[in-house]
Parts: structure tokens; C-alpha cells; sequence
């Protein structure tokens, strides 16, 4: 396997050292084959919000695995999913599922061009839209990670369709409107950047892009594959009152099984095959295990007090962090929204990923073995965000902020 990994991300070429190999996962904890523990802020890159191998989940796929595993036919199941993301998801009125979110980002981008009759998009600096070639431009942490250019085998005549703007620099949108009239499909953005370490929107930036899209015949949409069912239980778009056209979801809503899904207005999904003539299409989509997975997650995640307690215990471990650095006199600057936190080695602000890059990476794959060595197992790389899970503890927290405190003072 190349680089011994099945993503680029789990590889530890930034850090140092090898990749760990998991044997199993559980709660807030993964184990791996040696037997050691970790206390896990992955998450499975988002996913296992409820913890891993929840109760519940693993109860209901066993049920659904008796019925049969793939139908390639309708079921039951994806229309319930379907009922609780339209509930769910403010700009949602239709949806597909898909099998990752980099499948969902591939079609939104075609809808995109489908139904405005416009080849161009604009996406930011530093945020991942998956791996389609037209999103390979200025892709944040995975491609930054590894040092890597804009991926050779993408064709230039793709990209060409492709404008970049720095997050967070409305001016920038609006230039390239004005650059490029009746020329872009839309702009396409995560509403909290977790592919560039952590940054949030400055206040009115989506509004911005809300208005700034609407004004020149634009979609907007959210890239919600990481914050959906994370930032809340509406995603970003819920918290922060911005509705786009589109959005797309992964992650979460597959419960930690292969599902991606994109939705929007009605009036745009109409056009997706069959019920219109843009063609996207999958085998195992919406299949039984995927589906049951997501309905049982978000059934756990819509209980009374689930994000409040999430942002309590993400709250708690982030300020923990910042204090603990500082004391070892350390500069760092690091936020957190509900189950997502992020930290930077550096003064900071940092409001895009020009200013991200100031983080310091060698004291950060310093950092990163220190907290190993004390069983608590981070992201491998300055550029990821961290999660938190409803199975991460009071306990769990404390011996986390006890390992910040030591391996920050062994690497200062
Ligand atoms: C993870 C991620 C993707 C890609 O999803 P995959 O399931 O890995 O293909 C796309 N967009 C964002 C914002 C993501 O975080």
C-alpha cells in the first residue's frame, strides 16, 4: 500500500515515526495491536461523535446485517435518513446519498454547473472539498501536510475553472465576480474550516457570501462533511443563521460507515437523474447498514442536553491546552464550537491559512509523540482539527490536560 496508509492523513511523515495500527475502538478509546491505549481526539476524522462502537449502533447494525447487507433497490431505511436530514439541515428540502463525501463535493460541484449553465467555481485557501480533481487546488491539510503542490495528474485545463480566494476575505469574492462576470457556478466553502487546522468565519463573512452569491446569479454552498450533525445538530448553517443553496454531509451522518450525502432547495436537486438529466449514480448508496448507522447516531445526537455537554467537555480540554502551553511559555492561539477545537503553535490570530502556516510544525510532531508516549492520541498534523465524543469523560479530560501539561513542558 502506498506510504502503508489507505489515506494520506493517517501517515505520520509530518509528526515523525510510524503510523499506529489500530486493533479495535471503543468510547473515546482506540487500542492497537500491541494492546496499548489511546485516548482518541480522531474520532475516526469525525464520525464517532456518540464514541466508537456505540451500544446502540452496533445493536442496530446487527439487526439490519440478519436482513441482508446491499439491496440495489430502494429501502425503508434511506427514507428515514432522508426525513431526518430535511428535518435536520435548514437549506435541505431534497437529498442523495452517496458513499463518502468526496463523492458528495463531486456531484454538488456538477449540480453547480448544471443548473447555472456555468463552468467556474470559487473555493478558499486551505479548505478540502475531497479529492475530485477541480477541488485539488489549495487543499489544506492533507496535500499542505505532505509538502505537496497541486496534485500532478490534474489537468491544468480543470483547474483553470477553478478561483481561489483566502477564507474569511470577502473583498477577494467580490473581485473575482467582477473579474470573472457570469462566469461562476458558485462558491463553496466549510463554514468552519477544519482541513486547515481550525478556523472560524469571522463575523459577517457567511452573511457576505450569502449576499454577494445572490447577487450574481450564484449557488452558494456549505461543504458540511465535517461540521453536519458536529457544529450542531443543523450543522454550521443552524448555528450561524447563513442558509446556503446546497450542502454537502459525510462523516457524522454515516455513523462511522461509508456515507456521504448532498442536498439543497428542491428546485436544484430536481435536476439530479432521475427525476432530471444530471447523471450521478451509485451501487452501494443509501445501502441498509450505512443508512441504519446514520439514523441511529442522529437519533442519539437529537437527545436532550448532547450538544450542550459537548461543548462543556470540548470547552474544558481546549482552554485546558491554551493555559498549559502558556505556563510552559509557549505561544499558542486555539478556539473551539461544540465538538471541534483546534490549536495553533504560534501568536496567532489566525483567520485563513496564510496565517495558519505560521504554526510551528517541528515543535507540533514534537508535541505529538510526547502526548503518544502518555496515551493520548492526536491528529497527525498541525493542520487538523481535533473531536471530541459524547464517550469522552470528565476523567478523560483530565489525564489528557495532565499529558498537555508534561509534553509541553518536555518540548518548550
Ligand atoms: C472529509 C472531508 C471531505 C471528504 O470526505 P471523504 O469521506 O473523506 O471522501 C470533504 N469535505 C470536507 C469538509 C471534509 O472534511
Amino acid at each position: 500500500m502506498p506510504g502503508g496508509v489507505s489515506s494520506p492523513v493517517r501517515a505520520f511523515k509530518s509528526v515523525g515515526g510510524q503510523p499506529i495500527v489500530f486493533d479495535r475502538v471503543k468510547g473515546s478509546y482506540a487500542w492497537d495491536v500491541d494492546g496499548n491505549r489511546f485516548i482518541d481526539y480522531v474520532g475516526s476524522w469525525g464520525p464517532a461523535i456518540c464514541g466508537h462502537s456505540h451500544p446502540e449502533v452496533i445493536a442496530a447494525l446487527q439487526e439490519t446485517l440478519e436482513k441482508g447487507t446491499s439491496f440495489g433497490a430502494p429501502c425503508e431505511l434511506e427514507n428515514k435518513l432522508a426525513e431526518m436530514v430535511i428535518e435536520a439541515v435548514p437549506s435541505v428540502e431534497m437529498v442523495r446519498f452517496v458513499n463518502s463525501g468526496t463523492e458528495a463535493c463531486m456531484a454538488v460541484l456538477r449540480l453547480m454547473r448544471a443548473f447555472t449553465g456555468r463552468d467556474k467555481v470559487i473555493k478558499f485557501e486551505g479548505c478540502y472539498h475531497g479529492h475530485a480533481d477541480m477541488f485539488l487546488v489549495k487543499a489544506g491539510s492533507g496535500v499542505a501536510t505532505l509538502g505537496l503542490p497541486d496534485s500532478p495528474g490534474v489537468p491544468r485545463s480543470t483547474t483553470a475553472n477553478t478561483l481561489t480566494a483566502p477564507y474569511n476575505d470577502l473583498e477577494a469574492v467580490k473581485e473575482l465576480f467582477a473579474e470573472n462576470p457570469d462566469a461562476i457556478s458558485g462558491v463553496i466553502l466549510e463554514p468552519v474550516v477544519g482541513n486547515a487546522g481550525f478556523i472560524t468565519p469571522e463575523p459577517g463573512f457567511l452573511e457576505g457570501l450569502r449576499e454577494l452569491t445572490k447577487e450574481n446569479g450564484a449557488l452558494l454552498v456549505f461543504d458540511e462533511v465535517m461540521t453536519g450533525f458536529r457544529i450542531s445538530y443543523g450543522g454550521a448553517q443552524s448555528r450561524f443563521g447563513v442558509t446556503p443553496d446546497l450542502t454537502t454531509m459525510g462523516k457524522v451522518i454515516g455513523g462511522g460507515l461509508p456515507v456521504g450525502a448532498y442536498g439543497g432547495k428542491a428546485e436544484i436537486m430536481s435536476m439530479v437523474a432521475p427525476a432530471g438529466p444530471m447523471y450521478q449514480a451509485g451501487t452501494l448508496s443509501g445501502n441498509p447498514l450505512a443508512m441504519t448507522a446514520g439514523i441511529k447516531t442522529l437519533e442519539l445526537l437529537k437527545q436532550e442536553g448532547t450538544y450542550e455537554k459537548l461543548e462543556i467537555t470540548t470547552q474544558k480540554l481546549i482552554n485546558g491546552i491554551i493555559q498549559s502551553a502558556k505556563e510552559a511559555g509557549l505561544q499558542i492561539t486555539g478556539s473551539s464550537i461544540s465538538a471541534m477545537f483546534g490549536f495553533y503553535l504560534c501568536e496567532g490570530p489566525v483567520r485563513n491559512f496564510e496565517e495558519a502556516k505560521a504554526t510551528d510544525t517541528e515543535r507540533f510532531g514534537r508535541l505529538h509523540r510526547e502526548m503518544l508516549k502518555r496515551g493520548v492520541y492526536l491528529a497527525p498534523s498541525a493542520f487538523e482539527a481535533g473531536f471530541t465524543s459524547l464517550a469522552h469523560s470528565e476523567g478523560d479530560i483530565d489525564a489528557t490536560l495532565k499529558a498537555f501539561q508534561e509534553s509541553f513542558s518536555a518540548i518548550k
